[in-house]
C-alpha cells in the first residue's frame, strides 16, 4: 500500500529508509484442547530451540556493539530456557491436553507469582526476565516475529504504535532513519531522545501500523510530520532534495560553532546541553554545547531489567564528566513515574499517575534507591564539574530531606576518604504549579533553579502533556505558563541564584525574545539544537526583546501570543 500520511514532527530531518514494524499488541491465541499431545510437545520443542537460537545470535551481536554487560541481560533468558522446571512443566501440561501457548503462559506465570512474592531483591526482579521470556516464546508459537531493535539494520525507520522510553534504550542511531509512531508528542520521551540522537520523528500519524509492514519504503519528514509509504520516484527525489537543503542549513550553522552564545548586544548566556545516557555526552560536545543542562538519569534504569548498583552508575557519571572536559555537567536524580515506567520497580498501579508517588517522592521514601545514586553521582564529581538537580518539588520540605540525605552520604564518604566535589550545587527543577507559588522560598535553599516548562505546561494548566486533546490548553504560549515562567526567573534572579531552562521551551525560537528580556541565564536544549538556538540569540538585542515581550505579555490567549511571537521572529 502506499500513501501520504500525516503526523506530528517532533524531530527535525529527513528520514528515508524501510520500515520495521514494532508489534506491541498482546499475544492472542485460541486455547483449545490438543487431541495430539505428541505433535504438540514436539511444536513447543521446536519452539525452544528456535528461541534460543535467536537468543544466541542476539547475544553476541549485542556484545560486539554494546559490551559483554549489555549482553549478559539478554543472555539470562537461556539459562531460563535451559532449567529442567520450565520445561518439564510446560511439557507435563501438554500431556493433560493444555495447548502449548496456554502451557507456557501458566507455568511462565506461576514462576512469575513466585519471584515477585520473594523477599529477595534479586529474586524479584527476576519476574521481569520470566515475562519476556513467556513473550518470546508465545512469540515463535504465534510466528510473531520479535522486534528486534538493536539489531536493526542501517537505514531502518521503526514504526509503532508507541514508542517507548525503554524501546528508545535499544536504538543504535547510526542504523536508525527515522521513528514513527501512532501516538506520543512533542514532549514525550521518545520524542526527547530522537531530538537527542538527532534522529528525525514524527508522532501521532493516525493508524500508521496498520497502513505499513515490515520492508515498506519510508519517507519521514520531521518538521512538517508529513509520512509518505512507498512513495513514487518523484515523492523520494523531492524527499532527497529536502534532505540536502537540511544539510545546507546545517552548514550555515556550523560558522556558529566555538562562539560565545551572546545577544547581538554582547549580553552573554550559557548555552548546554541536554542528554539522556553517557555516550550523548559526546553528542553534546560534536554540537559545541557548553556544557551538560540536564543529565535525564532514568534512561540508565529503564535500559536494564534491575537497577543499576552504584558502581555502574559511578562508571556512567564519571564517563560522562570526563567526556565533558571541565565544563559543567548537572544530573537529575531520577525521575521516575508518570510517563517514565520502570517495571522492575514495581510502582503501584495510580489512577493519576503524573500527579503521584513520582521522582522525589518515590526517592525519599526509597533510600535504598535514592542513596546509591546520590554516592554514584558525588563520587564522580571527583572527575569533573557535577551538579546535582532535584526533579519535581512541591513542597519545601522535599528539598530539605533531599538536602539531608545528600549530607549524610557525604559524611559516610568522608569517613570512607573517597574524594569528592564539596560543596556541590544542588538546585531543583522548577516545574509544578507549587514551585511557581513558593519560588522566593525555595530560591533561599538551593542553588539555582531549572524550568521544566514540559511539565511546568501540564501542570500550571492542569492539562496531559501526552494527550493530543489537551495539546491546545499544555503549550508554553499560554499566558498562564509565560506568567509562570517570568515569575521564577524574577524570583531566582532577585535571590542572587542563576535560572536555567531545560524543558523544551528552551529551543523554541519564538520564545528566545521573552527570555532575553527578562533574563535568564543558561538554556540547556537538545544537542542537535544548541547551534540554532545560539544563531537565533544572537539577532535580538536586550531592546528588541523587551518590546516583543511588553506587548506579547498584554495579550490574552496562547494564540495571539504565538501569532505575535510569530510575526517577530528574525530569519
Ligand atoms: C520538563 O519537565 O520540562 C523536563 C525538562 O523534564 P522531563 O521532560 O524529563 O519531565
Ligand atoms: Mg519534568
Amino acid at each position: 500500500m502506499s500513501g501520504t500520511y500525516k503526523g506530528i514532527g517532533v524531530s527535525e530531518g529527513i528520514g528515508i529508509g524501510k520500515v520495521l514494524l514494532i508489534q506491541t499488541r498482546p499475544l492472542v491465541y485460541d486455547k483449545k484442547q490438543i487431541e495430539d499431545t505428541v505433535g504438540e510437545i514436539r511444536r513447543l520443542r521446536d519452539a525452544f530451540e528456535r528461541y534460543a537460537a535467536d537468543i544466541r545470535e542476539k547475544t553476541e551481536r549485542v556484545r560486539n556493539a554494546l559490551g559483554t554487560g549489555e549482553a549478559e541481560i539478554i543472555a539470562s533468558r537461556l539459562q531460563m530456557l535451559s532449567d529442567p522446571y520450565v520445561k518439564d512443566g510446560m511439557e507435563q501440561l501438554i500431556a493433560g491436553g493444555t495447548c502449548a501457548e496456554s502451557a507456557v503462559e501458566t507455568v511462565c506465570g506461576m514462576f512469575e507469582t513466585a519471584f515477585l512474592s520473594s523477599s529477595d531483591e534479586q529474586t524479584v526482579q527476576r519476574a521481569a526476565d520470566v515475562r519476556d521470556l513467556r513473550d518470546g516464546i508465545l512469540r515463535t508459537l504465534l510466528a510473531i516475529p520479535e522486534p528486534d531493535i538493536a539489531g536493526a539494520e542501517k537505514g531502518t525507520i521503526l514504526v509503532a504504535e508507541e514508542i517507548t522510553p525503554s524501546m528508545t534504550g535499544e536504538i543504535r542511531r547510526e542504523n536508525i532513519a527515522g521513528l514513527v509512531a501512532q501516538s506520543g508528542g512533542y514532549t514525550s520521551h521518545a520524542a526527547i531522545l530522537a531530538r537527542a540522537m538527532g534522529i528525525p520523528a514524527v508522532m501521532s500519524v493516525p493508524g500508521i501500523t496498520n497502513l505499513v509492514k515490515d520492508g515498506d519504503a519510508m519517507a519521514a519528514d520531521g518538521s512538517s510530520g508529513v509520512v509518505l509509504v512507498n512513495p513514487t520516484e518523484e515523492e523520494r527525489l523531492a524527499f532527497h532534495r529536502k534532505r540536502e537543503d537540511g544539510i545546507m542549513r546545517r552548514r550555515v550553522l556550523d560558522a556558529y560553532r566555538g562562539r560565545p552564545t551572546e545577544t547581538a548586544d554582547g549580553i552573554r548566556v550559557k548555552l548546554l546541553a541536554n542528554i539522556g545516557e553517557p555516550g550523548e555526552a559526546e553528542i553534546a560536545v560534536e554540537n559545541d554545547a557548553e556544557g551538560v543542562g540536564l543529565f535525564r538519569t532514568e534512561f540508565l534504569y529503564m535500559r536494564r531489567s534491575h537497577l543499576p548498583d552504584e558502581d555502574r552508575q559511578f562508571e556512567a557519571y564519571k564517563l560522562a564528566a570526563l567526556r565533558m572536559g571541565g565544563r559543567p555537567l548537572v544530573i537529575r536524580t531520577l525521575d521516575v513515574g508518570g510517563d517514565k515506567e520502570i517495571p522492575y520497580l514495581k510502582l503501584p498501579r495510580e489512577e493519576n499517575p503524573f500527579l503521584g508517588y513520582r521522582a522525589i517522592r518515590f526517592c525519599l521514601e526509597n533510600p535504598d534507591v535514592f542513596k546509591p545514586q546520590l554516592r554514584a553521582i558525588l563520587r564522580a564529581s571527583a572527575y569533573g564539574d557535577i551538579r546535582i538537580l532535584l526533579p519535581f518539588i512541591a513542597d519545601i520540605g522535599e528539598v530539605r530531606a533531599a538536602k539531608y540525605v545528600l549530607a549524610e552520604v557525604k559524611e559516610e564518604l568522608r569517613r570512607k576518604g573517597i574524594p569528592f566535589r564539596d560543596p556541590i550545587s544542588t538546585g531543583i527543577m522548577t516545574e509544578t504549579a507549587a514551585s511557581v507559588a513558593i519560588a522566593d522560598l525555595l530560591a533561599k535553599e538551593t542553588d539555582f533553579f531549572s524550568i521544566g516548562t514540559n511539565d511546568l505546561s501540564q501542570y500550571m494548566m492542569a492539562a496531559d502533556r501526552g494527550n493530543e486533546k489537551t495539546a491546545a490548553l499544555c503549550t508554553h504560549y499560554q499566558p498562564a505558563v509565560l506568567r509562570a515562567v517570568r515569575h521564577l526567573i524574577r524570583t531566582g534572579k532577585n535571590a542572587g541564584i542563576s535560572v536555567a531552562m531545560c524543558g523544551e521551551a528552551a529551543a523554541d525560537m519564538l520564545l528566545h525574545p521573552l527570555l532575553i528580556s527578562w533574563g535568564l541565564d543558561e538554556y540547556s536544549v537538545s544537542p542537535g539544537a544548541v547551534l540554532g538556538v545560539r544563531r537565533n540569540l544572537s539577532l535580538w538585542s536586550r531592546e528588541e526583546a523587551d518590546a516583543v515581550a511588553q506587548t506579547a505579555m498584554e495579550l490574552t490567549t496562547a494564540a495571539e501570543v504565538e501569532a505575535c511571537l510569530r510575526s517577530s521572529r528574525k530569519e
